[in-house]
């Protein structure tokens, strides 16, 4: 039952084989165990989760069910959830219980799903590693040593160490794609305004976008299914028709085009992962696919772009945590000036502070035009790189990030080692396209290398096919680490 997917568990509940309150209970049970060694969740409610799924047993007793009713799912912990804590990964909120759900926690709520947890996360989403959370790291399944990435870490360890079905994660780098990819799970980062952003704790407005993460690409359509919807809340949310996200998940994948950006096959990507990378587009060709070269010459550039734009935005966003009316408040301190200050250098951990500082350094009376403005311009660029390669391709592939998972401690006094792990996935943000990641095989240590797949706007379902077509042809999605105490490392479902 802890291996199945979301879909394969639905058709359990359905067919009355399980019900909800076993599917929790089994999966609080795995957290109990589990949990102390990986810290994946930095809340549970076991009492509120068995509610929502005695609600839903109810539900699939009426014949209403859904696709997603009764089924357990992880939701990241920078999604508000009303009456429930929602610390951000960060001291400055480690004290909030939420008075709102969040968008996206409603529409899971109305599918009928189980919230079983809160899960671990870096503090405010910036990092990649886990390493920045209040609430200390959390361990990659496959090997405790090594980090489970990040930000959204505690949702990719809580999939792949079967203590969730499926979890919830935001990008606003690579923080679905690159915690999937080290931890051998999909996840999917939708086009940008897909997904509401009302009460998605904010890092960089024009770059966060919420996303599934799940075993199969299949449990990601299942998913993507309920978050998706315009949103009047959220400025930024897309007015679009309803879409069936799985609706060509079987198509066959012959005359599919696979651009393939010389850019992203150089040196900097370790050699594990680009032998895993190139097995699986040798998979590609064998289901029918063609590979073309494409160029993204922009590209390069993503990173130090990045790193100008979301802090500038980043300062702007966490202005609003002063200790008044919410979150943290110093204990002790001489007037207002000094409660703001004592608040926030106590509230906030180091990484989210050189961030602040970054950012309110580029946005900053003389530098604003050299720098805040020229990394607008250059996004610009590199958004029209790949209005230029979806010309002579469907989608895009490359590694999803350079290496496999690293060490604990490795790169966490290294912070523009730890930028890099994003180079392949920040641009997909900065132009805002959808990207996702499947596992593909295994590297160095035996820890798992991730295949990134980049569309063109709304192009989620021709992913979610190529992905899913993938997944029938391989195993790797089906996998089991070594923390599972019932699974030996590599072994299958
Ligand atoms: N690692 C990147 C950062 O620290 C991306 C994080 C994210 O996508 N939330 O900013």
């Amino acid at each position: 039952m802890l291996n199945s997917s979301v879909a394969r568990l639905s058709a359990l509940l359905a067919a009355r084989k399980i019900s909800s309150v076993e599917l929790t209970s089994a999966f609080l049970e795995r957290i109990r165990s589990l949990n102390p060694v990986l810290n994946a969740f930095i809340s549970v409610d076991e009492e509120a989760s068995l509610g929502q799924a005695r609600a839903a047993d109810a539900v699939i007793a009426s014949g209403e069910a859904q696709p997603l009713t009764g089924i357990p799912i992880a939701q990241k912990d920078i999604f508000c959830t009303r009456g429930r804590l929602t610390t951000c990964g960060s001291r400055m909120l480690s004290n909030f219980v939420s008075p709102y759900d969040a968008h996206v926690i409603e529409r899971f709520d109305a599918a009928g799903a189980v919230n079983i947890g809160k899960t671990n996360m870096d503090e405010f989403a910036m990092g990649s590693s886990n390493e920045t959370s209040y609430f200390g790291p959390v361990k990659n399944p496959w090997d405790v040593a090594a980090v489970p990435g990040g930000s959204s870490g505690g949702s990719a360890c809580s999939v792949a160490a079967r203590m969730a079905p499926a979890a919830t994660g935001t990008d606003t780098g690579g923080s679905i794609r690159q915690p999937a990819a080290l931890c051998g799970i999909s996840g999917l980062k939708p086009t940008y305004g897909m997904v509401s952003r009302y009460g998605m704790i904010a890092f960089a407005s024009s770059l966060d976008q919420g996303g599934p993460m799940a075993k199969t690409a299949e449990d990601l359509a299942l998913m993507l299914n309920v978050m998706a919807g315009f949103d009047a809340r959220d400025s930024t949310s897309l007015q679009r028709e309803p879409e069936d996200y799985a609706r060509d998940l079987e198509k066959p994948l012959a005359g599919l085009r696979i651009g393939l950006p010389k850019e992203y096959f150089v040196k900097e990507v370790d050699r594990d992962v680009a032998r895993a990378v190139e097995a699986a587009l040798g998979e590609y060709r064998r289901l029918g696919a063609t590979a073309v070269e494409v160029s993204l010459p922009a590209t390069r550039l993503s990173v130090p772009v990045y790193y100008v734009l979301a802090p500038a935005e980043a300062s702007s966003n966490l202005s609003r945590f002063d200790g008044v009316r919410y979150g943290y408040r110093a204990p002790a301190y001489a007037d207002l000036d000094d409660m703001y200050r004592k608040t926030r250098a106590q509230g906030f951990g180091a990484e989210v502070q050189r961030r602040i500082l970054i950012g309110t350094y580029v946005l900053s009376q003389g530098y604003y035009d050299a720098y805040y403005l020229q990394a607008q311009r250059l996004r610009r660029l590199i958004a029209q790189d790949f209005v230029e390669a979806f010309r002579q391709c469907d989608l895009i592939m490359g590694p999803t990030s350079p290496t496999v998972a690293f060490d604990l401690g490795e790169r966490s006094s290294d912070p523009v080692q730890m930028y890099l792990s994003d180079a392949y996935t920040i641009a997909a943000n900065l132009a805002g396209l959808p990207a996702m990641s499947i596992p593909v095989g295994f590297g160095q240590g035996s820890r798992p290398v991730g295949l990134h797949i980049i569309g063109n706007y709304f192009a989620e379902a021709r992913m979610l096919n190529a992905a899913h077509r993938y997944q029938q042809a391989t195993d790797w999605h089906l996998r089991v680490p070594q923390a599972c105490p019932d699974g030996a490392p590599g072994t299958r479902e």
